[in-house]
């Protein structure tokens, strides 16, 4: 049985939330940069926001997202004391996530350390390659940004400083960003050597197309990797060519033969996800029923859409079609011995995703 507030997760995705001049003078007032948000991407570019139950929702805002946001009944508040989230249904604590420190700071070779990383809620991702050598039609990265490999030393200097951060200390590492050309997979290879070899005790996972010239998950394994995200986005092949056409060319079976073999060495820590709203149901679920037959986690995303991109005009799918496809998902994942992911509470906050204590109960 679903509660009000897995309900209220569920909207906000779906219609975003205002804010009060009082709780957006507060939150501005407390961020070191004077930014609400860094806004570094689609799916991460709202609020972040802790409700009761450690229910993590990083809330649209009209301020990054207009062509969606605009009439919702849900508002972040400040009280004078507190934070709080008004819904027409009631009104619950509300702790939203800070910026980190270092988002608004320089590093070592004078650039902008939110170039080379940011943390949300509490894991830092860094990103290897500047834009990417892939164009799917939702993503704004290759829109946003020209094409370019970063200095690895500066990326590491950039976890490092997000691991210490005084207002945001990050917990983990996703070495994300652009797919790289054929020409850098060697350069890609050896930035995740590196980080690896640099952070131990800490859990780093990558976040990659199953390309075998960069994913050597032998070798990932022996240098300590601790997870896996082998995107999906979308199941239906028609869609697939249409919207991720790069991701496409990789035939399906390529997908889930990599995906199957990663779930033999990293087990339930290989997470694939599908974006919510841009196929039918049917579809979404046939792509987790894949992934759960193999032992991966399946993750849920929202679509989100990114101003400056193809789909921008599009519309994130309701709160009722989220709420059936979670159901249905979850029933899926049962019976097959998985559960939706991500497992981390924080890392919930852009997936249709609840902590264990069990939305379904
Ligand atoms: S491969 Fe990833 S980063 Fe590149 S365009 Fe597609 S979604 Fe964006």
């Amino acid at each position: 049985m679903l509660t009000m507030l897995h309900r209220i997760k569920f909207q906000l995705l779906a219609q975003g939330m205002a804010i009060s001049a009082a709780a957006r003078t507060e939150l501005l007032s407390q961020a070191p940069g004077g930014v609400l948000t860094l806004a570094d991407y689609a799916s991460t570019s709202g609020i972040p926001i802790r409700l009761p139950g450690d229910i993590y929702v990083n809330a649209p805002i009209a301020d990054h997202n207009p062509n969606f946001v605009n009439a919702s009944p849900h508002l972040l508040d400040w009280t004078g004391e507190a934070f709080v989230l008004r819904s027409p249904q009631h009104e619950w604590p509300a702790e939203p996530i800070p910026v980190p420190a270092y988002g608004s700071r320089n590093n070592s070779a004078g650039e902008p350390y939110n170039h080379y990383g940011l943390t949300h809620t509490d894991r830092v991702r860094i990103s290897p390659i500047s834009g990417c050598a892939n164009r799917c039609t939702f993503c704004d990265l290759p829109r946003r940004y020209e094409y370019r490999l970063k200095d690895a030393g500066l990326l590491i200097e950039t976890i490092r400083v997000a691991l210490e951060d005084p207002l945001l200390p990050a917990r983990h590492v996703l070495i994300s960003g652009g797919t790289p050309k054929d020409t850098d997979f060697g350069y890609l290879r050896d930035v995740y050597e590196q980080v690896l070899a640099a952070f131990p005790g800490v859990p780093v996972d990558i976040m990659m197309l199953p390309l075998e010239g960069v994913l050597d998950l032998r070798a990932l394994r022996a240098q300590g990797l601790h997870g896996l995200s082998i995107n999906l986005e979308l199941f239906d092949d028609g869609l697939r060519r249409k919207i991720v056409p790069e991701k496409h060319a990789i035939p399906m079976k390529a997908w889930l033969s990599s995906i199957g073999k990663g779930v033999e060495l990293f087990g339930a820590e290989v997470r694939s996800m599908l974006m919510v709203g841009l196929e039918p149901m049917e579809s979404t679920l046939a792509g987790v029923q894949a992934l759960a037959e193999r032992g991966c986690t399946p993750v849920l995303s929202p679509f989100r859409p990114a101003p400056g991109t193809p789909l921008q005009d599009l519309h994130p799918p309701s709160a009722e079609f989220f709420e059936e496809l979670f159901l249905r998902a979850t029933d899926i994942c049962e019976a097959r011995g998985v559960r939706l992911g991500p497992q981390c509470a924080p890392c919930q906050h852009n997936t249709l995703t609840f902590p264990q204590q069990d939305a379904t109960a």
